[in-house]
C-alpha cells in the first residue's frame, strides 16, 4: 500500500481552498458537503463560487495567497493554475504539519481525495492514489451500479436498532448471524423498494421473536426483464436476480438473461406459447405462494414489464391474500424496447401525440378491439401478440376509417441480434410478410412515426445487417 486511506471529519472544521475558478468550486463543493467550514482565497471568482459567498455558505479573501492562510486550518487544497502558487501552498501546507493537495499534481499532494460513491452514513471510495482518477471515475460508476441507492437509509435503520440487538444477542457471532439474516432478507428488500416503515416493524419483529424459534420468512420478487437485450435490464433486476434461490420464467426471458440469475437458483420453466401452456397461472401463482411459504427468494422472471401483458397482477393479488411479502420491479416493455432500436419514437411533435397499446390476441377466429377508439388522428397504435391475427388487424382498421397506406413496421425479435423490422403499409403488410417467414416474437407498430425509421434507424443486429426487408 502507497497511501493510507483514513475518512476525515471535518464538520465544522477550517478548510483552504486557494484558488476561484471552476476546479476550485468543485472541490469547494465536496468539502461542503463533508460539512466543512471553507475559506476560498482568490483575487477573482467564478460565478458558482461568488453565489456561495454572496449566500454566506464560504468565506472569502479577495487577493493572492500569502503563507499565513494556512494557519488554524485542517486542510488544504490549491486549485490555481499558477504553478508557483500551488507550490507554495503546498509547501506552507507541509511546514505547519497540514495533509494538502494540490489539483493535478500528485508530487506535491499528501492527500487526493478518492472518487466517492456517496450512500451515507455508507461512503465507498476508490483511490489509484493519483495515479489515474479517470481509472477510479470508471471503477466508481460500475460500484454505482451495484450498490443500491437506499443503502445509506437501510444503514441508518440498522444503527437505531443495534442497541436492542447487542442486548439480545450477547456473543458476537449470534450477533453476526443475526445481522446477516436480516441484511439478505426482506427487512433490507422493504428498505430497497421504500418501505422503510414496515422494514422497521419486521426489524423489531425479528428481534422479539425467539431466535431459536425464528422460521425464514419467503418472499416474491416480480421482476421485468426487458424485450430480450440483457443490457436493458434495471439495477434492482440484476441485483434480485443474483439473491434469488429459485427463478420461474416464461419463454420471452431469453437465455443471455435467465444466464445473469444466480447459478445455483432453482430453475422452473413454466412458458406460455400460445394456446400450449406449460403450466396453468393458476398453478404458477399457487407455485410462488409454496416457495415463498417454503422460506425462499422466489423471482417470477417475465418478459418486458410484469404489468404491460404480463399478467402479473394476478400473480401478486394471490400472493397479496395469503399475506406473502413481494415487491415488482418494472421493466422495459416490447413497445419501448422495439420502438427504440427500430428508431421510431412512439410520440413525436409532427406525427403522433398519443399512444395506446394493445393485445391482437386472436379469440374465437377475430380481434376483439375497439377499432373506433383507435382509428384517430395523430395516435400511434401499438400491438403485442399480433402476429396470428395480423391480416384481420390490418383489414379492420381500414375498415374502420384508417388509409390503407397508413405505415406499418413489424419488428421481430426485437433489441435481439436476431431483430428485423418489416416496414409497410396496411394494405402492404400482410403480403409482405407471406414471403418473410416471420417468427415470434413480433410487435406491431401503426401510424405515421413509422415513417421516421428510415432516417433514425441506428441498431444493426448481427443476424439482419440490411435493416430492411421490404
Ligand atoms: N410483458 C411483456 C409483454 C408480454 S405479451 C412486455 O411488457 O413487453 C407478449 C408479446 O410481447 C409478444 O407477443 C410480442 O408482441 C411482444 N414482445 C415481447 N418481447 C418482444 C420482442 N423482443 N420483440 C418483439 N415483440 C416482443
Amino acid at each position: 500500500m502507497d497511501v493510507l486511506p483514513i475518512s476525515l471529519n471535518i464538520k465544522g472544521r477550517a478548510c483552504l481552498v486557494v484558488g476561484g475558478g471552476e476546479v476550485a468550486a468543485r472541490k469547494v463543493a465536496l468539502l461542503l458537503q463533508a460539512g466543512g467550514d471553507v475559506t476560498v482565497v482568490a483575487p477573482s471568482l467564478c460565478v458558482k463560487l461568488s453565489s456561495l459567498v454572496s449566500t454566506k455558505r464560504v468565506a472569502h479573501l479577495g487577493r493572492a495567497f500569502e503563507p499565513g492562510d494556512v494557519v488554524a486550518k485542517v486542510l488544504a487544497i490549491a486549485a490555481t493554475d499558477n504553478e508557483s502558487v500551488n507550490r507554495q501552498v503546498a509547501d506552507a501546507a507541509q511546514q505547519q504539519g497540514l495533509p494538502v493537495n494540490v489539483v493535478d499534481r500528485p508530487d506535491l499532494c499528501t492527500f487526493t481525495v478518492p472518487s466517492i460513491v456517496d450512500r451515507s452514513p455508507v461512503l465507498v471510495a476508490v483511490s489509484t492514489g493519483g495515479a489515474s482518477p479517470v481509472l477510479a471515475r470508471l471503477l466508481r460508476a460500475r460500484l454505482e451500479s451495484i450498490i443500491p441507492s437506499s443503502y445509506g437509509h437501510l444503514a441508518k435503520l440498522l444503527e437505531g436498532f443495534r442497541g436492542q440487538v447487542k442486548q439480545k444477542f450477547h456473543d458476537t457471532v449470534s450477533r453476526r448471524r443475526f445481522w446477516e439474516r436480516i441484511l439478505t432478507g426482506p427487512v433490507a428488500e422493504l428498505v430497497f423498494s421504500g418501505r422503510e416503515k414496515v422494514a422497521a416493524e419486521a426489524l423489531q419483529a425479528a428481534i422479539d421473536q425467539d431466535s431459536a424459534t425464528q422460521t425464514k420468512a419467503g418472499e416474491v420478487y416480480l421482476v421485468g426483464a426487458g424485450p430480450g437485450d440483457p443490457d436493458l435490464v434495471t439495477f434492482r433486476a440484476l441485483r434480485l436476480m443474483q439473491q434469488a434461490d429459485v427463478v420461474l420464467y416464461d419463454r420471452l426471458v431469453s437465455e443471455e438473461i435467465l444466464a445473469l440469475v444466480r447459478r445455483d437458483a432453482d430453475r422452473i420453466y413454466v412458458g406460455k406459447h400460445r394456446c400450449v401452456h406449460t403450466m396453468r397461472q393458476e398453478d404458477i401463482n399457487q407455485s410462488l405462494v409454496r416457495l415463498a411459504k417454503e422460506g425462499k427468494r422466489v423471482l417470477r422472471l417475465k418478459g418486458g414489464d410484469p404489468f404491460i401483458f404480463g399478467r402479473g397482477g394476478e400473480e401478486i393479488d394471490t400472493l397479496a391474500a395469503e399475506g406473502i411479502t413481494f415487491q415488482v420491479v418494472p421493466g422495459i416493455t416490447a413497445a419501448a424496447g422495439c420502438a427504440s432500436y427500430a428508431g421510431i419514437p412512439l410520440t413525436h411533435r409532427d406525427y403522433a401525440q398519443s399512444v395506446v397499446f394493445v393485445t391482437g390476441q386472436l379469440k374465437d377466429g377475430s380481434v376483439d378491439l375497439n377499432w373506433r377508439a383507435l382509428v384517430q388522428p395523430r395516435q400511434t397504435i401499438v400491438i403485442y401478440m399480433g402476429l396470428v391475427g395480423v391480416n384481420i388487424i390490418c383489414n379492420e382498421l381500414i375498415a374502420h376509417g384508417m388509409g390503407g397506406d397508413t405505415p406499418v413496421a413489424l419488428v421481430e425479435h426485437g433489441t435481439t441480434p436476431e431483430q428485423r423490422v418489416l416496414v409497410g403499409t396496411l394494405a402492404s403488410l400482410p403480403d409482405i410478410m407471406a414471403h418473410a417467414q416471420v417468427s415470434a416474437p413480433t410487435l406491431i407498430i401503426v401510424g405515421e412515426v413509422v415513417r421516421l425509421h428510415e432516417r433514425l434507424a441506428w441498431f444493426s443486429p448481427h443476424k439482419h445487417p440490411s435493416r430492411d426487408e421490404a
